[in-house]
C-alpha cells in the first residue's frame, strides 16, 4: 500500500560532541520517507529552494521514492541549525529558517489522491491540515510535530490532531502541548482531544504507546556509537508507518512490531550525521536488528 509524507525537505548545519556538519541533507520529510523506503512505495509532498544540490534529489529517486509532489520554488531551501550536548536526547535549536515553507500551498499531484496511508511529518499545522484535506483516501493517518509548532501555532495544531488517528511526538513535546508534567495524564489529555492512539518517543529511553487502557512500552537499541541523533524520530516514524503500509495492518499487534521496526530503523540512523546511517541497509542488517530487539525483550510472564 502506498505511503504519503508531507513535511519539510532540509539542509541542516549540526554540532554534536562527536562533530559538526554544515548544509547537509536533513528535514523530517527525508528521514521519514528514507526509512519508509525499506518497506513500501513512499510518495512526498514537499518544497526546496533553486541552492537545494541536485545529487540528494538523486538519492530519494534512487530509494524509490516519488518526487512528484516535490516543488521547486525561487528562493532558499528551509534550513536548521541545530546542537546537541553529551545529553543527546535534545536538541538545542539555534536557528529556523522557514524560507521557500514560508509561501508554500501543498497541492497534491493526481497519482496521489488514492494513497492509503498519510504522515505529517514535522511542519507548519496549517499546511499537515491542507494535505490531510487533500488526501481523500487514506484510512489511515499519523502526525508528528515540535516544540517550534506547540510554541507559535499552538491553536492550528490542535485542529490537526483532531483529525489524526495516531500522534507522534517525543516526551517534552507530550508535556508542553498537555501543559501537563506527569506523561500518563499528559497521553490521557493528548488522547481526550481525538487520536485513538499516542506515541511518545524518548530518546535512548526508547517508546511508550497509549491505545485505550493499554500501555505499549519498547526500549531503544543499546548502542556504542550514537554521533548524530537528528531526525531519529522522523526515522522512527519512517520504519514504523512503512511498516505499517507493508502489511496494510492496523490491528495491536502489528502496530507493536510496526513500533519495533521503526526503534530499528532509528537505531541505524543515530550511528551518523545526516542519513549516512540509512542510506543503504540491507534487508538482512534490519532483520538482524529487529531479531535482537526480540531476544532484549522476552520474559516470561509471570
Ligand atoms: P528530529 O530530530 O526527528 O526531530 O528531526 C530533525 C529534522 O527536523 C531536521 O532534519 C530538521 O531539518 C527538521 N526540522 C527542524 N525544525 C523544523 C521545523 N520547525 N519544521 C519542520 N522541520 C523541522
Amino acid at each position: 500500500m502506498s505511503l504519503l509524507v508531507v513535511g519539510s525537505v532540509a539542509l541542516d548545519s549540526v554540532k554534536t560532541p562527536f562533530g559538526q556538519v554544515d548544509s547537509v541533507l536533513g528535514g523530517s520529510a527525508t528521514y521519514f520517507a528514507t526509512a519508509a523506503s525499506y518497506f513500501t512505495d513512499v510518495k512526498l509532498v514537499a518544497v526546496v529552494g533553486d541552492d537545494f544540490p541536485e545529487c540528494h534529489l538523486e538519492f530519494m529517486k534512487g530509494r524509490g521514492i516519488d518526487l512528484s509532489g516535490l516543488e521547486r520554488s525561487h528562493g532558499q531551501t528551509f534550513r536548521w541549525r541545530g546542537e546537541y550536548g553529551y545529553q543527546l536526547n535534545e536538541a538545542q535549536t539555534l536557528e529556523t529558517q522557514l524560507n521557500v515553507f514560508q509561501t508554500f500551498r501543498p497541492k497534491l499531484p493526481p497519482s496521489y489522491l488514492n494513497a492509503s496511508y498519510l504522515f505529517l511529518a514535522n511542519i507548519d499545522p496549517s499546511l499537515q491540515s491542507e494535505v490531510l484535506k487533500q488526501a481523500d483516501a487514506a484510512k489511515w493517518v499519523a502526525c508528528d510535530t515540535m516544540n517550534f509548532w506547540i510554541e507559535g501555532k499552538k491553536e492550528a495544531l490542535i485542529q490537526t490532531i483532531k483529525g489524526v488517528d495516531l500522534l507522534v511526538i517525543n516526551d517534552g513535546e507530550a508535556r508542553q502541548l498537555a501543559e501537563e508534567h506527569n506523561l500518563v495524564k499528559a497521553a490521557q489529555r493528548i488522547l481526550s482531544w481525538g487520536p485513538k492512539t499516542l506515541i511518545i518517543k524518548r530518546g535512548e529511553y526508547g517508546i511508550l504507546m497509549f491505545h485505550a487502557d493499554t500501555v505499549f512500552a519498547a526500549p531503544a537499541y543499546p548502542l556504542e556509537t550514537v554521533f548524530d541523533p537528528t531526525g531519529a524520530g522522523d526515522t522512527f516514524a519512517g520504519g514504523f508507518m512503512g511498516y505499517i503500509a507493508q502489511q496494510d495492518r492496523t490491528d495491536p499487534a502489528t502496530i507493536r512490531k510496526a513500533v519495533i521496526y521503526g526503534s530499528v530503523m532509528a537505531s541505524f540512523n543515530v550511528e551518523a550525521f545526516s542519513l549516512d546511517g540509512i542510506r543503504n541497509l540491507s534487508r538482512d542488517a534490519i532483520g538482524r536488528r529487529y531479531q535482537a530487539f526480540s531476544e532484549m525483550t522476552q520474559f516470561e510472564p509471570q
